[in-house]
């Protein structure tokens, strides 16, 4: 028998026939949903202990994030906007990580946990790029604040084992040069033996891949693929698959990552890293070949809209990526380049932007959008079969957003409306493996655990900012 009826709303459930539910509910009992139907016929057969009375929502399956960053969070607005990628990395966010202390990096993930849950987000990926080898205190104080947060978060454990060469040290002192009063971290902290890397994910696997009540996981992000020997490449798709999780690599993402005699997914897969555990961000600049390299290794692709456009990096080709059959999530990116992380809005945005990029208003419709934040992100990360819809037998990862609102009114429908007129700024409730973690628009948990975090935050952000010196620099 139930514990829950969420009944009366519009349920889009995102099943195979992308079924849309008037005066509809979700039955769930434990961490599981055991029914999708009618309110009417789900009453009938159920008499459940609790009900929530979703009349003037939509019921949603909680949203999947495949690609985020979350410290640099603290970084927003400061000088980070307007800059393009290698600029905004090394004068900005490089430079302000290399200040956090382990308590503000756990004040960040808090902060990040509250904005995604109040948008929607029941998991997300996080690449976690500047943490250096043996920076336990950090990483585990984030994973604190996630478990508070109850929601799904996959840690992607950033590694970087390429020594800096001359020609590499010599952009980024160019890049620099831009910015001379800021205290600029010296490119080989972040390089490491590949064996060290592989021992400390081993043991981060060990012990916390499965922890928060199996709501957390341990991945492996080679940052970039400049940044990777082919060993390492090839090391990090391994251990991926032994472990039956992904590695998740930044491809392609800036024009000058293109050129070469091998193209970036090339390259990947002549070292073994493409394949059903590859999860790649972005893949802007690729061209129809690597397309299809994709489509046929059934290698995944994180497409990143608001974070392109913000850095002036194009636009993905997610028209012909849909049609060889890749498998395409929509992923915030950092939080400081789009400056939220909020897939709803983001959603409306590549909707609105791939339509008129491409010429096209039929190349990303609103259901293949909304697939993008729901079950194709799910798919993105191989979760396709626990998350990403409404129907029997999947994890309790449920969303009930308000339409009761003068911009979402007449809602003849729903997708439509989810798609184009959300802001993101909608959610009531949000359930998370049957749990409920945000309730009245409150994220519950992070809020109880982090008292006066927005306060907290802001004097962090202040002290990371004029510690690395990035306030001083002009744009
Ligand atoms: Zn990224």
């Amino acid at each position: 028998m139930p514990e829950l009826l969420i009944e009366g709303g519009t349920v889009v459930t995102q099943n195979a026939d992308r079924e849309v539910i008037r005066d509809g509910a979700v039955a769930i009992e434990g961490d599981r949903i055991i029914a999708v139907g009618t309110t009417a016929d789900l009453n009938d057969r159920y008499d459940p202990d609790r009900r929530l009375d979703a009349s003037g929502t939509a019921v949603i399956p909680g949203l999947v994030n495949p690609h985020t960053h979350v410290s640099d969070i603290l970084l927003r607005g400061s000088c980070g906007t307007d800059r393009g990628l290698y600029d905004w990395l090394f004068n900005v966010k490089q430079p302000g990580i290399a200040r956090m202390t382990a308590e503000e990096h756990e004040l960040a993930a808090a902060l990040y946990c509250a904005e995604a849950l109040s948008a929607g987000v029941t998991t997300f990926v996080e690449n976690d790029a500047e943490m250096l080898l043996g920076e336990t205190d950090a990483m585990t104080a984030k994973f604190d604040a996630y478990e508070a947060a109850g929601l799904r978060s996959i840690y992607a454990r950033g590694i970087r084992d390429l020594p800096v060469d001359d020609d590499f040290q010599g952009l980024v002192d160019r890049v620099a040069g831009r910015d001379p009063s800021v205290e600029h971290p010296d490119q080989e902290r972040y390089v490491e033996p590949l064996e060290d890397w592989l021992e400390e994910l081993a043991r981060l696997h060990d012990d916390y891949h499965g922890s928060a009540d199996g709501r957390h996981e341990i991945w492996v992000a080679p940052v970039v693929i400049e940044g990777m020997t082919d060993e390492g490449l090839r090391e990090a798709y391994r251990f991926a698959a032994a472990r039956d999780v992904m590695t998740t690599i930044h491809t392609a993402e800036a024009p000058g990552q293109a050129e070469g005699w091998l193209s970036p997914v090339e390259h990947l897969r002549n070292v073994g890293s493409l394949g059903e555990h590859a999860l790649l961000a972005h893949c802007v600049h690729i061209d129809e070949r690597d397309v299809r390299l994709l489509g046929e290794t059934d290698t995944r692709v994180a497409h990143n809209i608001a974070s392109n456009m913000a850095l002036g990096n194009g636009f993905a080709p997610v028209g012909a990526m849909r049609s060889h059959g890749v498998t395409v999530g929509l992923g915030t990116d950092n939080a400081i380049l789009s400056d939220t992380v909020n897939p709803l809005a983001d959603l409306r945005l590549a909707a609105m932007a791939h339509k008129g990029h491409h010429t096209d208003p039929g190349v990303l419709p609103a259901e293949a959008a909304l697939d993008m934040v729901t079950i194709e992100a799910a798919r993105s990360m191989r979760k396709g079969e626990e998350l990403g819809s409404l129907e029997a037998g999947k994890r309790a990862d449920v969303v009930v957003l308000d339409l009761d609102l003068p911009h979402l009114t007449p809602v003849p429908d729903a997708v439509n409306a989810v798609v184009y007129q959300t802001l993101g700024s909608e959610v009531e409730t949000v359930l998370c493996d049957g749990e409920v973690v945000v309730e009245g628009g409150v994220p519950t948990g992070v809020t109880e655990a982090y008292p006066d975090l927005h306060a907290r935050a802001t004097a962090a952000a202040e002290r990371i900012v004029e510690a690395s010196g990035i306030a001083e620099g002009e744009r």
